[in-house]
Formats: C-alpha cells, sequence, structure tokens
C-alpha cells in the first residue's frame, strides 16, 4: 500500500484546516524540526543506500531555504509577489523532471552536480529580478490577480495546480506499486498546501515537516519491498513465505510449483526468454483468487491456501495448471537465438515458432493436525516430485 505515504501530508493538512490552533502548538518547535527530519530522511536514505531519495530532498530543502528567506518578508515587496508566483511552479517542474527522467547515480560527479543543482535552484529565484521580468514579460495579469486566500491563490494558480494534481494521479495510476511514485506525488502535495496555508504560522515548517515523513515512509516501504517482493516476478519472495507460514491456521495447505523441462528451455529459448516466463507465471499467480503466491526460489514457486477443502483446491490448481498449458507466449524476434541449433530448428516451424508454451507440476499438502509448517512443506514437495515422475504437467494431492 505504498499510498499510505500520501498519509502526513492528508493528516496535517487537515489539522490545519480544521484544528489551526492545535496545528500550531504543533508547529512550535520549527524550524528545528524541519531540518531535524530531512536530515533524518537523508540518514536513512544513504545509510540504505537508497541515495536517489537526496535528489527529492534536496529540491525540499532548496524550496525550504527559498520560502525562509523570501517569503516570510512582506508581501508588498514586488520581489516576494514575484518569487511567489515563480517558485512553486520551478518546484512543480524540478519534481516531475526527478520523476519522469532519467537520474544518474550518486555518488558520481554528474550525480552531485544535480543534487547541487535541486538544492540551490529555488533559492537563487531569490538573486533574479523577477519582479522586473514578470511585469515587462506582458504575461497575462491572471499572474497578479488578486488572491483568493488574501494572501497566495489566485483562480490561476487553483487551475494550474488543479492540473499538476491531475498529472501526478495519472503518474501514480501508472504505477500504483511503485513506492517512488507516491512519494514524488506526496512531495509535490506537500510543498503545494504551503502556499494554500501560506498565511498561517510556521506554514513552511509543518509543510517541509510532512514531505519530510512522505520521504520517510516511501523509503520504508521501498525497503520492506526489497527485503520481501521478488524483482523478477513481483511476487513476496522466500522471507515473505516464511512469515506467512508462522501464522499458518488449522485449516490450510500448500502447494509446490515447479516449471517442467525449465532448463532445457532456458537452453533453447535463453535466460531472457526464461525470465520472461517466470514473470508471466508471477502475474498469472498474482491473479488467482483464493490462494497466495510466493517465489520460493529458481522456477519454484509456492501456493498457500487459508482452508483444507481438498476438492476446491484441487480444482483451483488445475486451472492454473491449465491456464498456464494453454497461454501462448509471444515471442518477439530477436528473442530467438540464432546460433542455436534448436533456435534453427524452431524457425523451421514458421510463424508457429513465434509462440511457446511452458507447462508447470505441482504438488500439495494439507494442513494435518499439529503438523509444523516445515513439515507440510516437504510433504508437498514430495507431492512435487511425484507428479514430475508422473510425466509433468500435472497435479499430485499428497494422500
Ligand atoms: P524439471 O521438469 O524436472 O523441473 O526439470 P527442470 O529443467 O525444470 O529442473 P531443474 O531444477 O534441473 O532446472 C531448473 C532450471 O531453472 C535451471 C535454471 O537454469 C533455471 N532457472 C532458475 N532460476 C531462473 C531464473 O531466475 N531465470 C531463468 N531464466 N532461469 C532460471
Ligand atoms: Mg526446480
Ligand atoms: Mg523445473
Amino acid at each position: 500500500m505504498p499510498y499510505l505515504a500520501l498519509l502526513p501530508v492528508v493528516l496535517l493538512a487537515l489539522l490545519q484546516a480544521i484544528w489551526p490552533e492545535h496545528a500550531l502548538y504543533l508547529a512550535l518547535p520549527f524550524p528545528a524540526v524541519a531540518f531535524a527530519a530531512m536530515a533524518l530522511v537523508a540518514l536513512v536514505a544513504v545509510l540504505m543506500r537508497q541515495t536517489e531519495w537526496l535528489y527529492w530532498l534536496a529540491v525540499l530543502g532548496g524550496h525550504y531555504w527559498a520560502t525562509q528567506n523570501g517569503l516570510q518578508r512582506p508581501l508588498a515587496e514586488p520581489e516576494v509577489a514575484a518569487l511567489q508566483q515563480v517558485l512553486p511552479l520551478l518546484v512543480s517542474c524540478m519534481l516531475l523532471g526527478l520523476a519522469v527522467l532519467p537520474r544518474p547515480d550518486l555518488p558520481s560527479v554528474p550525480g552531485l552536480l544535480l543534487l547541487v543543482a535541486c538544492l540551490l535552484l529555488p533559492p537563487s529565484l531569490l538573486l533574479l529580478p523577477l519582479a522586473d521580468w514578470l511585469s515587462a514579460s506582458g504575461l497575462p495579469s491572471a499572474l497578479f490577480e488578486r488572491p483568493i486566500n488574501s494572501i497566495f491563490l489566485s483562480w490561476a494558480h487553483l487551475w494550474w495546480m488543479s492540473a499538476w494534481f491531475f498529472l501526478w494521479l495519472a503518474l501514480v495510476s501508472y504505477r500504483p506499486q511503485d513506492p517512488a511514485a507516491w512519494g514524488h506525488f506526496g512531495t509535490w502535495l506537500a510543498i503545494m498546501l504551503f502556499y494554500l496555508f501560506m498565511d498561517r504560522p510556521a506554514a513552511s515548517g509543518w509543510t517541509t515537516l510532512a514531505a519530510s515523513l512522505v520521504l520517510l515512509i516511501t523509503l520504508a516501504y521501498r525497503m520492506l519491498h526489497l527485503a520481501y517482493m521478488d524483482e523478477l516476478t513481483g511476487l513476496p519472495q522466500r522471507r515473505a513465505l516464511q512469515g506467512r507460514l508462522r501464522r499458518l491456521g488449522r485449516d490450510s495447505a500448500v502447494t509446490m510449483l515447479d516449471v517442467d523441462h525449465f532448463k532445457s528451455f532456458n537452453d533453447t529459448w535463453g535466460h531472457d526468454v526464461g525470465d520472461q516466463v517466470l514473470r508471466l507465471l508471477g502475474t498469472i499467480l498474482d491473479r488467482q483468487r483464493g490462494m497466495q503466491a510466493f517465489r520460493y526460489g529458481g522456477e519454484e514457486f509456492t501456493l498457500v491456501f487459508a482452508h483444507a477443502q481438498k476438492k476446491v483446491i484441487k480444482e483451483a490448481l488445475e486451472a492454473v495448471r491449465s491456464e498456464v498449458e494453454n497461454y501462448p507466449l509471444q515471442l518477439r524476434r530477436d528473442d530467438r537465438p540464432d546460433d542455436h541449433e534448436d533456435g534453427r530448428q524452431h524457425r523451421g516451424h514458421g510463424s508457429k515458432a513465434e509462440t511457446v508454451t511452458v507447462t508447470i507440476s505441482l504438488g500439495c499438502a494439507l494442513r494435518q493436525p499439529g503438523e509444523d509448517p516445515e513439515a507440510l512443506l516437504k510433504r508437498a514437495d514430495e507431492a512435487l516430485y511425484k507428479a514430475k515422475k508422473a510425466g509433468r504437467n500435472t497435479v499430485v494431492m499428497a494422500r
């Protein structure tokens, strides 16, 4: 649930909107808290070697720097008014750039340059004669429209902020499982809230705190993901399975699943195509209802059922077996090995050679009273062995 990263922003915004006296109380120790929160995120990101989070942090720090210095002065100053118009747009563009463009690794010279640019770009607006440029530019007067929240927001701002909001929503719905996408969205949301609430005391402090918490949650979620999820198939992996087995109920069942003749499949079609098969298998297993799939390792998967109805389980496993057997895997032309004898053989089959199929064998064991999970898994493995001996592409239920 990577969208939980938005929680601090939503909670702090609600607090500001509904209960401002309390929000102010929460915000009293600023700016020390904002700095401490950002330092904590930086520390965790470096310790966990997730250094690309430092780019977002730098944008956040740069924005905080600019708002602390520039926007705390009286609004009547044309420089401050101009900064208010340009800064949110600049920061939005920077965050979007970080979200969609490739980023250099850290530490490296291009990475460090980007990091410094992220940090310095927002406050560097303070050095530019923005007010002169804006008034000389002939830009629509909407930018200077009378604000509707007495300080910043004009209808023009609301329009473009809504457009950005939907742009971010589109980005996260494109990759809903990607914590980074939610982290970008949450950071942007927190920064924009500053402009909504900037007439309140300590607004830049609490919005920076909210954004730092977003980054922290995103980082934690990413680490959890790395530890428990398999990158190739997108399924939870063995460590997660062990956790699940510890919570196994009295009525439950475990199935071991193994791809048939996968070694020769790899030899024939290449490891890349083999990986494609495992990814596809991950997708098929993930969408099955009534069971939870894990990648056990290599080309072996484990399915956990939270009930022990033999007939239902057998039918479900047969359905999976048949779905995999009948799933035509489309090969791109460049997937076919040119120099391999089997590759040539397959090409000789004309257009049919463009699709391949694999089969799987499954062995299932229902939990017996008092049986520990290791013993259950072992029985499922023995059933799988029987399925292999019985000619593969089959389901065997233990006893
Ligand atoms: P069987 O029907 O008896 O299961 O035969 P098999 O060839 O599938 O069995 P075996 O366990 O000997 O081979 C497993 C193969 O799975 C070996 C390895 O090349 C392949 N494999 C394991 N992990 C991966 C992976 O992540 N990607 C790819 N492409 N292949 C993998
Ligand atoms: Mg195997
Ligand atoms: Mg195998």
